[in-house]
């Protein structure tokens, strides 16, 4: 008697594209959706420490402090 629900539920719209979300993926449309909310997340959720890696990519400090133009 009891009915199974087997069927999707109504589609909802994808918070990241609005696009309808699939009961796969939900509360996405898909995967991909899916990966850039919880991107979103950690990077609201975690501070990511400023490290110079970044920047810096081989290049050394002028070394200004030398002086040796004069
Ligand atoms: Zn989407």
């Amino acid at each position: 008697m009891a009915e199974i629900e087997d069927k999707a539920p109504p589609a909802r719209a994808c918070p990241i594209c609005g696009k309808p979300a699939l009961a796969k993926f939900r509360p996405f449309c898909s995967a991909r959706c899916a990966d850039i909310d919880l991107g979103r997340w950690l990077k609201g959720s975690y501070v990511i420490p400023g490290e110079p890696l970044d920047e810096a990519d081989d290049v050394p400090p002028n070394p200004r402090e030398s002086g040796r133009d004069h």
